[in-house]
């Protein structure tokens, strides 16, 4: 019988630590999440069934350490030459159980990469905060601050808007930064945030990236408030919601870096989140893989097993030999940001361009086939006990984050023919 690990991935640049790593999220996964996923999504406000899981993951596993050193704690990934395939295989076993667990797992770390990866490590910072992170089981939910009620494409558009519609203001007083701004959808909000990273300017309208600033921000300071979150068509794990900053104060050293250097790494950590997210769509998409091999082993057509029939397997090949091309594209993609010794830095436009290029590549190809798979199920393809409607609904709404499909073209096409005006 397959199962899914007859899909390939590149054994040549697995890390290390993928023997021990794989079985754990996919032992985690397969007791804590996959038996009582159908019922997240009625759970998307309280997060009473959706909170131990995710406690579990990354307060008792210490899953939320993986980026600290060593020696405050962590688990010292943000140094590893493995850092993102690591990721990578993480964000594929969450994704096989429930991808906006995934996403809201992983964007506990993902603010933190702007202070914990090399080369641009902030020592001070992670100093800081490894307490919060690694002195507890408690879960704890990070959070990037980026999108604005007037576009969140914009502000992610740095190469070509640097910053110059950020309304979100920081105003150096004395020692200390304060913070004033309405920010919308970040993950790991609607209540739930314990430390924000929030994208803000110290000169509204300026085109000089030295203006973009990255300000880490304790989710309980006074003038802090965090909405309710939002009730949403999937992804109910992933809490979003409205925040606002009055007069918040923080001390000038929350800043990531300084001018010039807050532009590139949050530049740096969307093109990350571009590429590790694909693990998102090929672990939804081995998840299917094994519905499928269900339905079409168990449902009769003219009294042969459905698999047998000639149109259907052109559709049962259509999803497979997508699935394979993701999952390698996938993993290279990690790769790729593993190794910018190879490929160049990760922040640069040619980086933030291929892996622009290769999560919009990919989540068209998903939602193709997974259209094709729910004809083929028909009903079934519909009904929640199947759980393809679910991983249907989320995989949808994981194209519409990071600026959505278009600012991947945009930014796609701008490196690839040197557009000047995109
Ligand atoms: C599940 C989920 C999780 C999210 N998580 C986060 C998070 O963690 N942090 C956060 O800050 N935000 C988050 N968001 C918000 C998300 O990043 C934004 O919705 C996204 O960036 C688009 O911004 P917008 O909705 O303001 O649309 P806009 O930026 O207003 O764009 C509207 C439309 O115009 C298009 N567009 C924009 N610019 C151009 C252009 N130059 N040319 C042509 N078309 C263009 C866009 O593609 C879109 O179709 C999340 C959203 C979702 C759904």
């Amino acid at each position: 019988m397959r199962t899914i690990d007859d899909i390939t991935r590149p054994l040549d640049y697995l890390p290390p630590a993928a023997q021990i790593l794989s079985p754990i999220i996919r032992n985690w996964a397969d007791n804590e999440v996959i038996p009582y996923r159908r019922q997240f999504d009625e759970d998307w406000e309280d997060h009473t069934l959706i909170h131990p899981p995710g406690k579990k993951l990354l307060g008792e596993y210490g899953i939320q350490k993986l980026l600290f050193p060593v020696d405050l704690g962590g688990m010292g990934f943000g140094e590893s030459d493995y850092a993102f395939t690591s990721m990578f295989i993480l964000g594929e076993e969450m994704a096989r159980a429930d991808s906006g667990l995934a996403v809201g797992l992983g964007v506990t770390l993902w603010p933190l990469m702007s202070i914990a990866l090399k080369p641009h490590v902030n020592r001070r910072l992670l100093e800081e905060f490894a307490p919060l992170y690694c002195n507890t089981t408690e879960m704890i939910s990070g959070a990037l601050c980026m999108t604005e009620p007037q576009g969140g494409a914009d502000i992610e558009n740095v190469e070509l808007l640097k910053g110059s519609t950020i309304q979100t203001t920081a105003v150096r007083d004395g020692d200390e930064w304060v913070i004033n701004g309405h920010k919308l959808w970040p993950s790991n909000t609607g209540g739930m945030a314990d430390l924000l990273v929030v994208v803000c300017t110290t000169n509204p309208g300026s085109r000089d990236p030295a203006d973009v600033t990255l300000i880490f921000v304790p989710g309980d300071l006074p003038g802090v408030t965090q909405s309710g979150p939002y009730e949403k068509a999937g992804m109910a794990c992933d809490k979003n919601g409205d925040v606002w900053l009055e007069n918040v104060r923080v001390p000038l050293w929350y800043r990531a870096h300084g001018p010039g250097k807050d532009a590139l790494f949050f530049l740096d950590i969307i093109s990350i989140a571009s590429g590790v997210t694909i693990s998102f769509t090929s672990g939804m998409m081995m998840n299917v893989y094994e519905r499928l091999l269900e339905f079409v082993n168990e449902t009769k057509l003219h009294g042969r097993p459905l698999k047998e029939n000639d149109a259907v397997a052109g559709v049962l090949a259509d999803y497979t030999a997508t699935l394979e091309v993701i999952r390698i594209v996938g993993y290279q993609a990690a790769r790729m940001l593993d190794r910018s010794d190879l490929y160049g830095e990760r922040w640069s436009p040619e980086m933030m361009a291929k892996m622009r290029s290769y999560r919009y590549f990919t989540m068209d190809r998903c939602l193709d086939v997974m259209g094709k798979v729910m004809n083929l199920m028909e009903a079934y393809g519909a009904d929640r006990d199947r759980d393809i409607e679910k991983h249907w609904r989320d995989i949808k709404m994981n194209q519409l984050w990071l600026g959505g499909k278009q600012l991947c073209q945009i930014e796609a096409a701008r490196w690839f023919f040197e557009c000047e005006t995109l």
